[in-house]
């Protein structure tokens, strides 16, 4: 056998190294993916934490309304509405950080499915996907 018999089955230099260059690719994708969906979770952990806080301090106002008659209702209905507001961007991050891994809930049973399915896995609900929805934005994680 002669030395081109022997390289004719085998794959060209340039073809190993466009693998190579598609793999390299590949991993870069995929180490991007999960350091943003890294970030958004640190984000969400920060807006946990406050949630957590406001919940408390709200408590606290409640007691003391209601125990010493210190403070009014209009402190407590403003420590609610912060409440509404973390809680709307706490859903934000979660949707985005889904986003990001592909994923969305199903509007029925909460379900995640791939972005591309058609219907929840779970219960058979459509999931329709409109433009907006699928248009990649840049996030200010510091925004949350
Ligand atoms: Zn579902």
């Amino acid at each position: 056998m002669t030395n081109a018999e022997k390289g004719k089955n085998q794959p060209k230099r340039s073809e190993i190294a466009e693998a190579v260059r598609e793999l390299a690719d590949s991993a870069v994708k995929k180490a991007d993916v999960t350091c943003r969906a890294a970030r958004l979770r640190v984000a969400a952990g920060r807006l946990y934490r406050r949630l957590n806080r406001q919940y408390r301090e709200l408590g606290i106002a409640v007691y003391r309304l209601c125990r010493h008659d210190v403070g009014d209702a209009e402190e407590i209905a403003a420590k609610t509405v912060q409440i509404d507001e973390t809680i709307h961007r706490l859903k934000t991050v979660e949707q985005r950080i889904n986003e990001v891994l592909g994923l969305i809930s199903c509007p029925v049973c909460g379900s995640l499915n791939k972005i591309k399915d058609p219907c929840c896995t779970n219960c058979g609900t459509l999931l329709a996907v409109t433009d907006s929805e699928t248009e990649e934005n840049e996030t200010d994680y510091n925004t949350f």
